[in-house]
């Protein structure tokens, strides 16, 4: 299996914290890889640089043939990686569809305006958009629901329709910023079976996540963090046994 997303000694310096310490992991194509560790591990803050949302200190982040360090975002996203964010970002008094809509802007933030008009305009472009959204839409099961303001939305599908914008701009992999957070069992049932469909479609994850029933049920490969350094890579299996990941979390 070829790797897909390689961190290669990624350092992120804040003031006199070392917040990710020479991180170093390969995620193969075809694997659903969770990062985990304790509160203030440097969870957020890799996946912040992995999508360009900060700079590293040092170190480097590919994707396939792609140098993503030093790139801003959007061009993250061309290069095919796309992202989920723990509080949602969804405009909250525009429907389902219109935010997922959204989601196939390649650089919402420097065309906001622009958008909006052509959103609610004839152009050509809204209406290819708005075919790919009703696609997107259908495949996580939000079809019924296009037309909802998010408002009206539980905060279940309000999670799900997130990963709807993500995946407007097709991507290869998808950045989970801790999906199953707020979310009740059934929601969180849900929304693992729709993770697991998006992942059968073809789309590499990358999550973290502190629910362990969640991290452990989905993932193929987990890599541990404790602050900011890699303690650990393995299977589920492995990483449950693994006497340093319980030291970490158990504490002495
Ligand atoms: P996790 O996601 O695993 O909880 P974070 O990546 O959020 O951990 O944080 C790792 C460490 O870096 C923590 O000690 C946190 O306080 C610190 N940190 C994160 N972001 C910043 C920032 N912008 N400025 C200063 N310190 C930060």
């Amino acid at each position: 299996m070829a790797t897909t997303l390689r961190i290669e000694h990624l350092v992120k310096r804040f003031e006199g914290l070392v917040a990710v310490n020479d991180l170093s992991i390969d995620v193969q194509e075809r694997e659903i890889h969770a990062l985990i560790g304790p509160n203030g591990s440097g969870k957020t803050t890799t996946l912040n640089l992995i999508n360009s949302v900060i700079p590293p200190t040092s170190g480097q982040i590919w994707f396939r043939d792609t140098l993503l360090t030093g790139k801003p975002t959007f061009e993250t996203v061309k290069a095919g990686v796309g992202r989920t964010f723990q509080n949602i970002k969804l405009f909250s008094s525009m429907t389902v569809l219109e935010n997922v809509m959204m989601g196939g802007q390649k650089d919402v933030s420097h065309n906001m305006l622009r958008f909006i008009v052509d959103l609610r305009g004839s152009h050509r472009e809204e209406r290819v958009l708005r075919e790919k959204a009703c696609e997107v839409l259908d495949s996580i099961g939000m079809y019924h629901l296009r037309n909802e303001t998010v408002d009206n939305l539980a905060y279940g599908r309000q999670k799900v329709c997130e990963l709807g914008r993500a995946l407007m701009t097709t991507p290869q992999l998808i950045l989970l910023d801790e999906p199953a957070a707020g979310l009740n069992p059934s929601e969180r049932r849900e929304f693992v079976d729709i993770l697991r469909k998006v992942y059968d479609s073809g789309v590499d994850l990358f999550l973290i996540e502190h629910n362990m029933d969640v991290v452990m049920n989905l993932s193929h490969r987990i890599t541990v963090l404790s602050f900011g350094c890699k303690i650990a890579e393995g299977t589920p299996e492995e990483i449950q046994h693994d006497p340093q990941v319980i030291k970490a979390y158990l504490g002495d």
